[in-house]
């Protein structure tokens, strides 16, 4: 029987050893960054759910890759290794491509990151993924079986609206938290965002397919964490009352991604605890720069914080999403963000320094202004390395500055503060309240 091997490698890296150890500090790093490297899992197990009858698959995500993994693939003789890496972890897709096919292996890698840097992938495996996967995986397969991969594999941005095969979910083997996708990309498209439209257009999933995903999790897990693995849950035009519906009826608890425009549609605000919702993250993005392509996500202060503290209200903790390093970050403004951080009412923050992904707008014009710092690679490409030339700091002064944001706001009172904001929320949550548990996601 033809054998494809896939494996996934972690999108979330924490390079420098000082932030590493204060990294290691902070509640909800980790957890983000294993929820962010599981993205381009999901991708994988949607290819595995898409395999004819005649195919076996295995599926690998490992921490590193070393000669344990190496021996592992070539054990079960592939027709093909399919990889999947985001920018972060790029560097390292390249080299074990370089070593399974040193093993005589065949290689497939794809993405967000390869989908924006074709050329630069082409010469590290024997073929590659622009765009989507699904629409060309029959293909790579067909071809792969007969030994006559194809270098490019190019899928088409337009996809069918209904055309959402079921993930391999079984594939994970025992786990808490499970990430599932309502839609792909987002109407919006903040010029710094590479989610948003990169791979194809914006579309949304019908709420009966959710719904036979979400059977597959419960039947595999018992009371699962979901993690709806989207851009902007609430940005599209679909009645969101059905989604809701369907992950009430699965029982589930969840979070996701939302703009925070949704606090201002006070339909949706009960519905959205008693659906099981416990979380949204929030991007307010930088205090000091507005972005191109933010569309109705732009908006006063005064106004957002409202929109937050009505989700809040409603029993769904939010967590404020902020990027520090834009255009006109100073000195000043890193100390006016950590004094805001410190008596804001979210339930929590994440903090993390402007990144200029391949492929977004943000990126184009940092290179073109040739700010883009030579000596860091696309490892750098963490969300807590400085990649750039700022205009209004120098890379030393953003780097302290950053950390010392990070030291304040994520310090012990203030972390102890925004947990007992969360539990206070939780108190008003339908859902949560019946089960009478404090939960922590
Ligand atoms: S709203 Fe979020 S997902 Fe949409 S383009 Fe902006 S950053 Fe990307």
């Amino acid at each position: 029987m033809p054998h494809v091997t896939f494996i996934t490698l972690s999108g979330f890296r924490v390079r420098e050893p000082e932030l590493l150890e204060l990294g290691m500090t902070l509640p909800g790093f980790e957890e983000r960054g294993r929820a962010l490297a599981e993205l381009p899992g999901l991708g994988l197990l949607t290819l595995a759910g898409m395999l004819p009858d005649a195919w076996t698959c295995s599926y690998h995500a490992p921490a590193e890759v070393n000669e344990e993994l190496l021996a592992a693939v070539v054990a079960e003789s592939p027709d093909v290794v399919a990889l999947s890496a985001l920018t972060a972890s790029i560097e390292e897709a390249y080299r074990l491509s370089t070593l399974l096919r040193q093993r005589g292996l065949r290689t497939v890698l794809g993405g967000l990151h390869v989908t924006a840097c074709p050329d630069e992938a082409r010469s590290q495996a024997d073929a590659v993924v622009i765009g989507s996967g699904e629409p060309v995986w029959p293909r790579i397969l067909a071809d792969a079986a007969a030994g006559l991969l194809q270098r490019v594999y190019r899928a088409p941005r337009q996809l069918h609206g209904s055309d959402w095969p079921l993930p391999r979910y079984d594939l994970l083997g025992p786990v808490a938290r499970y990430t599932v996708q309502t839609q792909r990309g987002c109407p919006l498209a903040c010029d710094f965002c590479g989610a948003s439209r990169l791979l194809e257009s914006f579309r949304e999933k019908p709420a009966g397919l959710l719904r036979r995903e979400l059977e597959m999790i419960t039947s595999l897990a018992f009371n699962p964490l979901i993690e709806l693995a989207d851009d902007n849950t609430f940005a599209g035009q679909r009645d969101a009352s059905e989604l809701l519906d369907v992950l009430r009826a699965a029982g589930v608890r969840w979070f996701s991604e939302s703009d925070w425009r949704i606090g201002e549609r006070p339909e949706m605000l009960s519905a959205l605890a008693s659906s099981g919702c416990v979380q949204l993250l929030t991007g307010l993005e930088s205090m000091v720069f507005r972005y191109p392509g933010m569309g109705g996500k732009q908006a006063e202060m005064e106004r957002i914080l409202d929109a937050i503290l009505a989700i809040q209200e409603a029993g769904v903790c939010v967590n404020a999403c902020f990027i520090l390093g834009a255009e006109g970050e100073t000195r000043q403004s890193l100390d006016r963000i950590t004094r805001f951080l410190l008596d804001a009412p979210f339930a929590d923050v994440q903090v993390t320094l402007q990144t200029p992904f391949p492929g977004t707008g943000l990126h184009k014009r940092l290179r073109q202004q040739q700010r883009l710092l030579p000596d860091r690679s696309w490892s750098h490409y963490t969300l807590f390395d400085v990649t750039y030339q700022p205009d209004s700091l120098s890379v030393q002064e953003l780097e302290s500055g950053f950390r010392e944001v990070l030291s304040h706001v994520f310090g012990a009172e203030a972390t102890r503060r925004r947990k007992q904001i969360r539990l206070d929320i939780w108190r008003n949550n339908s859902r949560l309240h019946k089960r009478g548990s404090h939960f922590e996601p």
